[in-house]
């Protein structure tokens, strides 16, 4: 129901399976064959053979017409009454053990016998731990997708301010992403910053979060740039830097960064020299920051880690050392970045578990 800000992002208009798979940081190989059989398309055929219209929005998530989770979370409810399938609310899952061919659930309102045992239970660490006493193996859990706190004068005051075209890399590590990036009260968010989050969640992790990155806010080279400002410095050479941004740099950050660059207010175009042209580059076109925390990104947040891949058969999710045993979602050690990709993930694993089994 919070899904997507409340408006459940369900899937992404890509769904070309070598397209679809470039998005996850962590599965994307074991994913490509499931998508040859059940991608983003399918979802969306899915939910309007369901009677849910879709819209993609220009960025490419796809939602609800009505902007309501409640809208997918009623078709799959709706779905399911249809089907006769017994919820049993208030059964908390709290360990399984094998009984010759079968499975015993024990939960917290008395035992269960399943021939067939299919585990969705997304990052609950409970879970992993009795999975990890089966013998399976875990990958420690640590979040992805978050916001990055930071501070400098060229931030402060300044939030909602957002740059399309952004590219952002992590100091001393190949951790490069471009896209938007929107300045916060606490540092930096946008697309470009959450992509980082995802691909480099464990690397930051073991940072502590705590690491320098530099900034493009244009993501263009410095002669673009140099060019720019001669340009204007040649059809405008009277007017003041500080009232005329180059490039459609929003005004109140080029006043920030002629400010931290020594350009008066007064200044005008043709008073300005090298030293301060390369300072605005720096700004600009190097910015380095230092990163000394997180936020939660409250749209859209995941966990990287869960059930090593390595355990299970991807033609139909099952658990290579139990055939009768099958995990998909959250569980598994398959993350993504924003934009409806990781309820793709457990579309599609649920989708290949539920056309393989038979009851
Ligand atoms: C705030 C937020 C917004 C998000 N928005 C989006 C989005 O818009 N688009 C997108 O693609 N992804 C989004 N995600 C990620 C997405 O929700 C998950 O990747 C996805 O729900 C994983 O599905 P799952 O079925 O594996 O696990 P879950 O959806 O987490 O479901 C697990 C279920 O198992 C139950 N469970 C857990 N432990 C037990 C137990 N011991 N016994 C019995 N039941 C148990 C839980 O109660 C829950 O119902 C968002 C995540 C968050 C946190």
């Amino acid at each position: 129901m919070i899904s997507g800000g409340g408006r459940c992002n369900v899937t992404n208009k890509i769904w070309e399976p070598d397209e679809l798979v470039k998005n996850y940081p962590r599965g994307g190989n074991e994913l490509l064959q499931p998508f040859h059989s059940f991608n983003s398309k399918d979802t969306q055929n899915w939910f309007e053979s369901e009677g849910i219209r879709l819209k993609t929005e220009l960025d490419g998530r796809v939602f609800p017409t009505t902007n309501d989770s409640r809208s997918i979370a009623n078709a799959l409810i709706h779905k399911a009454d249809k089907l006769d399938v017994t919820v049993k609310l208030g059964h908390r899952a709290t360990g399984f053990s094998q009984k010759a061919n079968q499975w015993d659930i024990e939960t917290s309102n008395g035992n269960l016998v399943t021939d067939i045992l299919v585990i969705t239970t997304g990052g609950s660490p409970a879970i992993w731990k009795s999975l990890a006493s089966l013998g399976m193996a875990i990958v420690p859990p640590v979040p992805s997708l978050f916001t990055f706190h930071c501070k400098h004068e060229l931030l402060s005051d300044l939030p909602g301010i957002s740059f399309p075209n952004a590219t952002a890399k992590v100091g001393g590590k190949p951790i490069q992403q471009s896209g938007p990036i929107l300045i916060t009260h606490e540092g930096l968010s946008g697309p470009a910053i959450l992509k980082l989050s995802a691909w480099g969640a464990r690397e930051l992790h073991e940072l502590n979060y705590n690491f320098p990155i530099t900034i493009n806010w244009l993501g263009l080279k410095d002669k673009q740039l140099v060019a720019a400002i001669k340009l204007e410095q040649e059809t405008n050479p009277k007017k003041h830097v500080i009232n005329k941004p180059v490039l459609d740099i929003p005004k109140r950050f080029w006043q920030r960064a002629c400010e931290l660059s020594g350009i008066t207010v007064n200044r005008n175009y043709a008073e300005i020299g090298k030293k301060q042209i390369h300072k605005l580059i720096d700004l600009m076109l190097k910015f380095n920051i230092q990163v000394t925390g997180k936020s939660t990104n409250k749209d859209e947040f995941v966990t990287s880690g869960g059930v090593e891949l390595s355990e299970i058969n991807f033609t139909d999710f099952s658990v290579k050392r139990f055939s009768n045993v099958y995990l998909a979602g959250e569980v598994l050690n398959i993350d993504a970045v924003t934009g409806g990709f990781n309820f793709q993930a457990a579309w599609t694993g649920g989708y290949m578990i539920g056309s393989s089994i038979k009851v």
